[in-house]
């Protein structure tokens, strides 16, 4: 499915057995942790149905996030879907997404959601890792997260899975075999967010009293980078790489790799090291064109063209011409050696 404009809808929490140790959801996105009401889920659908689109013909997705869908009493469950039902009938809306725990599902459950116009269900896996689930209070194991996904899967729904990096107890060799064992998986998405410690979060004692220490960002981000590659290599989209900004998580955010726009961190790090190794190969003696996609010159040039400044140090941009072509696929950098071929290429590419 092409990128889906989202409706979303917090569920701070709700369904939760507890709160993990990690997450506070009230300081990320600073919904007040009021139980949503069916008639406030329609007026937000209504709402945002009725603004402008900068792409109308991108499928609606209703998604209901930040709690554990499927721990809410099913009267509760059924109750928010309903409301949706009628903007599936009419079209309005393509599919529901809903966000829940690995263990709170079965297929009775997971047939439940999908009766009722559920179509991607998200596992806060997390870890793969067991030891980190127990040193960040998750309340599961390891093993229910390849068990949902089979329940999942058996009911006919996607399945989205979120990870994050750095969590208590997390090195490098488990976030890596963590992402792998994810990717044998085969989930349809996932979402890669580095664990930051929120005020309000058990994590933010642990973080004051010195036993937590946060990765920083150049780190988060060169692991990002490197799970991204285990997801790319599978060709599973990673949909999303770091919190969604808002003024509530900059506001009760203690400490952590927090940028802004941490997936344009990573994307700028893969790229880089894509440019790199090309223009290492080149003939020195020749002139040569570099071909990136247009909509990815911000990526290539990295924030505060950081990128290019990287690659001139390193002596990596003489006779070199960079052009941006709106024909170049994405994520796909060529470099042409002379200029005569670097013209005759860029005819085909218009
Ligand atoms: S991480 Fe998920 S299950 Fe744990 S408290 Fe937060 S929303 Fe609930």
């Amino acid at each position: 499915m092409p990128s889906p404009f989202v409706i979303p809808l917090f569920l701070s929490h709700q369904g939760c057995p507890h709160q993990c140790l990690f997450c506070n959801q009230r300081g990320i996105t600073g919904s007040g942790g009021d139980e949503v009401t069916p008639l406030q889920v329609e007026e937000t659908i209504r709402r945002q149905l009725a603004w402008p689109r900068r792409r109308p013909e991108a499928p609606v997705q209703v998604a209901f996030y930040g709690g554990s869908f499927t721990g809410l009493p099913r009267a509760r469950q059924a109750e928010l879907l309903a409301v949706v039902q009628p903007f599936l009938a009419s079209g309005q809306v393509r599919e529901i997404r809903i966000s829940t725990r690995p263990d709170y599902l079965n297929p009775e459950a997971a047939l439940f959601l999908k009766n009722n116009g559920v179509r991607l269900v998200e596992l806060g896996a997390q870890s793969l890792a067991d030891q980190v689930l127990v040193a960040s209070g998750r309340g599961h194991s390891a093993a229910k997260v390849p068990e949902a996904v089979a329940v999942l899967r058996g009911a006919g729904l996607r399945v989205g899975l979120q990870l994050m990096l750095g969590l208590p107890g997390e090195t490098t060799r488990l976030a890596v075999q963590s992402a792998s064992a994810a990717a044998a998986l085969a989930p349809d998405l996932v979402r890669l967010y580095p664990c930051l410690v929120v005020a309000g979060s058990p994590l933010a004692t642990l973080h004051r009293s010195g036993a937590y220490r946060p990765l920083g960002l150049a780190r988060a981000v060169a692991l990002a980078a490197r799970l991204w590659r285990i997801f790319a290599a599978a060709r599973i989209p990673v949909v999303r790489m770091g919190l969604q900004p808002s003024p509530s998580l900059e506001q009760n955010l203690v400490a952590g790799p927090y940028h802004p726009a941490f997936g344009e961190l990573v994307l700028s790090r893969l790229f880089f090291n894509r440019v790199r190794k090309l223009l290492a190969g080149r003939d020195p003696d020749r002139l040569h064109t570099l071909v990136v996609a247009e909509a990815d010159a911000s990526i290539h040039r990295g924030q505060g063209k950081v990128s290019i400044r990287r690659l001139a140090n390193l002596g990596l941009l003489a006779g070199v011409e960079t052009v941006y072509s709106p024909a170049q696929p994405r994520q796909q950098p060529c470099l042409l050696a002379g200029r005569q071929d670097r013209l005759d290429k860029l005819s085909h590419l218009g």
